[in-house]
This record gives C-alpha cells, sequence and structure tokens, in this order.
C-alpha cells in the first residue's frame, strides 16, 4: 500500500473521529443549555446540592445516550452506508430501502438508529444489518435493562422493582413488561443450567483441600421450606384486563413444600457453597435432581468425604443410598431432639426440671455414640399416659432404624455437621425473601421460576443464565429474520 493511500486513510479517520467528538459536544452543551435553564442564579433561589444533583440526574440520560449514539455511528458507520446486501435466505443482493429510525433504550439512555433495512422479495423476509450486528434485543428495552430489571425482580415484587428502576436508573418498564421478561429469562431453567462447571466445584475443592491432611467434607443438605401457592384455576382473566380490582378469591391458598438441596464444603467453620436448588416439585423429581447433580460430576466422591444431612424421609434415604452409597448419613440433629422433646414433655410434664435433666440426658448419651443406650431406655420407659406411650412409640420407630444417622458424637469428631439448622436458615432464604410476602400467593410454574433465579444468583451462575438467554434470544430474532 502506497504512502498516500495510507495517508489519506488515517485522514479519513480522524475525520470521523472529529465527526464523533463534535456530536458528542453538541450533546454535552445541550445539557449545559438544560441544566442552566433549570437553575436560577440569583442568590436567594440557590438550589441546594440535592437539587442540583437530581437535574443533573434528571437530565444525563439524554447526555450519555448521545454520547453512544455518536459512538455508534463512528464504530458501525459501514452499516449505517450500506448500499448492498446479500439476502441471508437466498444470497440474491438487494438494494437498501429507507426506513424509519427505531428507538431503543439502554441504562444510560435513549439512542435513535437511522439505519437501512433490506427486503427479500423471494424469501419475503426483511432484516436490519446494523441491528443485527449490534446484537439488539428484540425489545426496545435492550439487555442491560434486562439484566438490571430482572436482577432486581428477583429480590422484591415486579412493581417494586420497576419503581426502583425507574427512579434511579435512566431506564423505565412497567411491571407487566418485567413480568414478561423475567419468564423469558428464566424459562426453561433446570438444574444443570444454574450449576456451576464440575471445574469449577473442582478447583473450589481444590483450594480447600490445599495443604491438608484429610480429603474436605462436602455436605449435600435435603430440605424443604413452605411457598405460598394459588391453584391454576385462580387464573381468570388475560394480561392486560387485569386493572380490574381483585375481588375476594374463589380460590384457596395453599402452602407447598419446595423441596431442594443444597451442596457444599466445610472448610474449619466456613461454608463454601456449591450448588442450590429448590422447586415445588415432587420426590421423584428431587431424586431425579440429585442423580443429575451426580452424573454432571458435580459430587466428586473421590475428592472429597461426602455427608448426606436429612430429616426423617424415608424415601430421601432410599435415595441417597442408591446415588451415594458410600456417603454419611446424618439425621438432622433438630428433627431429632424434636421427638425427644415430645417425649419429654408428655412423659415428664412441659418443661419440667425432670423433663430437662431427661432430654439433656439424652442428648448427651446421643454425643457418647450411645444411640443403642437411648433406644433401650426408650422400650424400657413405662409411659404416664396414652399421649407419652404414642410419642415414645413414634420415637422409637423414627430413631430405631437409624443408628448410625443418630451417631452424632462420630459426625462431631469427624467434622461433620450435625444438622442443617444453621444451613436451613441460609438455604430457607432462597424461598422465603422472595416468596413469602403479604399478600402474595405464586402459580407453581412462577414460583419455580423465580426459585430457579435466586438459585442461580446464588450459585454465582447469573451472568450465565443471562448469557444462556441472549443467546437464544437472539437465535430466535435471526430465524425470524434469516
Ligand atoms: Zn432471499
Amino acid at each position: 500500500m502506497s504512502a498516500a493511500v495510507l495517508s489519506l486513510r488515517v485522514y479519513q479517520e480522524q475525520q470521523v473521529a472529529a465527526g464523533v467528538r463534535r456530536r458528542a459536544h453538541q450533546q454535552l452543551d445541550l445539557f449545559l443549555d438544560r441544566l442552566e435553564a433549570g437553575m436560577d442564579s440569583s442568590p436567594e433561589e440557590r438550589p441546594s446540592l440535592f437539587q442540583m444533583s437530581e437535574m443533573v440526574r434528571q437530565g444525563r440520560g439524554a447526555l450519555t445516550g448521545g454520547l453512544l449514539q455518536a459512538y455508534v455511528s463512528k464504530a458501525y458507520g459501514s452499516y449505517l452506508e450500506q448500499q448492498q446486501a446479500a439476502c441471508p435466505g437466498c444470497g440474491r443482493w438487494l438494494s437498501a430501502r429507507p426506513s424509519r429510525g427505531r428507538t431503543v433504550e439502554t441504562l444510560v439512555g435513549p439512542l435513535t438508529l437511522e439505519r437501512p433495512y433490506f427486503y427479500c422479495a423471494g424469501c419475503r423476509q426483511g432484516f436490519y444489518p446494523l441491528d443485527q450486528a449490534l446484537g439488539l434485543s428484540a425489545h426496545r428495552k435492550q439487555y442491560d435493562i434486562q439484566q438490571a430489571a430482572s436482577a432486581l425482580a428477583v429480590e422484591m415484587p415486579y412493581r417494586e422493582a420497576a419503581a426502583w428502576l425507574s427512579q434511579w436508573t435512566d431506564a423505565a418498564i412497567s411491571d407487566e413488561v418485567l413480568h414478561g421478561m423475567v419468564q423469558q429469562v428464566g424459562a426453561p431453567l433446570g438444574l444443570l443450567e444454574v450449576c456451576p462447571t464440575p471445574a469449577q466445584v473442582q478447583e473450589q475443592i481444590a483450594a480447600v483441600a490445599g495443604g491438608k491432611k484429610w480429603k474436605p467434607i462436602m455436605v449435600v443438605a435435603i430440605d424443604g421450606a413452605t411457598v405460598p401457592t394459588r391453584p391454576e384455576k385462580a387464573k381468570g382473566k388475560r394480561p392486560g384486563r387485569k386493572k380490574v380490582r381483585a375481588r375476594r378469591p374463589r380460590w384457596n391458598g395453599e402452602y407447598r413444600e419446595a423441596k431442594g438441596f443444597r451442596v457444599f464444603l466445610l472448610d474449619e467453620d466456613r461454608i463454601v457453597h456449591l450448588v442450590s436448588w429448590h422447586q415445588i416439585q415432587t420426590e421423584e423429581e428431587l431424586g431425579q435432581a440429585l442423580q443429575q447433580l451426580k452424573e454432571a460430576g458435580l459430587i466428586p466422591e473421590d475428592q472429597v468425604r461426602l455427608c448426606v444431612v436429612a430429616d426423617g424421609a424415608p424415601w430421601i434415604w432410599k435415595r441417597v443410598e442408591q446415588l451415594f452409597p458410600s456417603a454419611r448419613q446424618i439425621l438432622d440433629f433438630y428433627h431429632c431432639t424434636s421427638y425427644l422433646h415430645t417425649v419429654a414433655q408428655t412423659q415428664y410434664g412441659a418443661d419440667g426440671p425432670q423433663a430437662q435433666e431427661w432430654l439433656e440426658a439424652t442428648m448427651a448419651r446421643l454425643f457418647d455414640n450411645e444411640g443403642a443406650g437411648v433406644i433401650w431406655g426408650l422400650q424400657r420407659m413405662k409411659p404416664v399416659s396414652p399421649e407419652a406411650e404414642a410419642a415414645i412409640e413414634k420415637t422409637l420407630t423414627y430413631l430405631a432404624p437409624r443408628l448410625e444417622q443418630i451417631a452424632y458424637g462420630s459426625h462431631r469428631k469427624g467434622g461433620y455437621p450435625l444438622g442443617s439448622g444453621a444451613i436451613e436458615s441460609a438455604h430457607r432464604f432462597i424461598c422465603q425473601v422472595r416468596l413469602k410476602r403479604a399478600g402474595a400467593w405464586w402459580y407453581q410454574e412462577n414460583s419455580n421460576l423465580i426459585l430457579a433465579l435466586r438459585c442461580a444468583k446464588y450459585n454465582g451462575t447469573w451472568d450465565q443464565v443471562f448469557q444462556r438467554y441472549i443467546h437464544i434470544a437472539q437465535n430466535n430474532s435471526n430465524a425470524s429474520q434469516g
């Protein structure tokens, strides 16, 4: 390439850059004009800092949106002036047609794109090369707004999230649109899509294992939390016509269990979170989820000391034995003690000194791994009432087949957790903070969607989930255009 041609190109690039600067400065001037018009400069009427910051905030969207627009013109100039394009369907060359501008909104303000349109009469398909090159969302609100809005909606009711976004950013969204958007981001989202990769899990294991003699303890804690749900038949009016004030519902809400698990590593006293997964689901589905986890290589049994903590539900343990035969099984200590409490209260009187004494002695025996002795004592106990007899019977049925699971002394000595209580509190957070709100009753589908997204957030896979959504949305829009 000759020096003359090179310098011509450099010159043209400089011209374009200068043009962008000019447009950006024009935006700044407009911004300053608006700002000055809003500020009274007389000494008595000077605005406070609070008021000034508010004025700047109100006007900055137009400025930063304008800057964005200037840079799009610079980086995508060739698309803006494109005269010819090959049809993605048949390859025929098409000429640009004039088109109306498209205004899109971003977190930093709106921008209007005036760009050529191409239409193939043979394929009956139209397309905008610039939109594709920029990776625009088909929505007016672009992906950055969608990401921020759906992140908020995972934390709070749609209406609050929408209000929050409008108030504190340069983007606005209605709660109905937000609701639809979250449905697209979250559906269909399965367990593995909200999980870290096996490599990420192994990295965490290696970090905890570093320099220690024993393999790290990996805990699978299985539990449930209740979610207020409403039946499908509560779906009455079509969306968009629901402004009619809700009458007294003709359906009854129901508390249902969101079953799930949390997988984590123990690093001394620290919990290293790996995976949470909660859904309103059947026992069978939860069992399948555990199996998926195992088959995906997310529970590398050879690298950890695996233990499972759960309550007494027999189906859980049956499934655990199939999937993780070598895992240490721990009956949740709090579940265990609640049975013993009932025995103490019915046999020795509510909260009396004798009840307390018996309870303490029994716990002490469990911590000495004397489960068999506790069972033996219960068997010899002379019930003082039918209630006491029932409580003793129930406790015996519950504990007798679980001597290894209730060897709390040995669990503690090995460094294993005794229960999921402390864990559950963090765990239930996923379900409760968002789903249990005054007057909120959820359709199963919607609650599972929010649960999946909240799990993604706590599993550190929110970005991965959002990128997946963008990918699917782009493929859909390319498919409909091409
Ligand atoms: Zn064509």
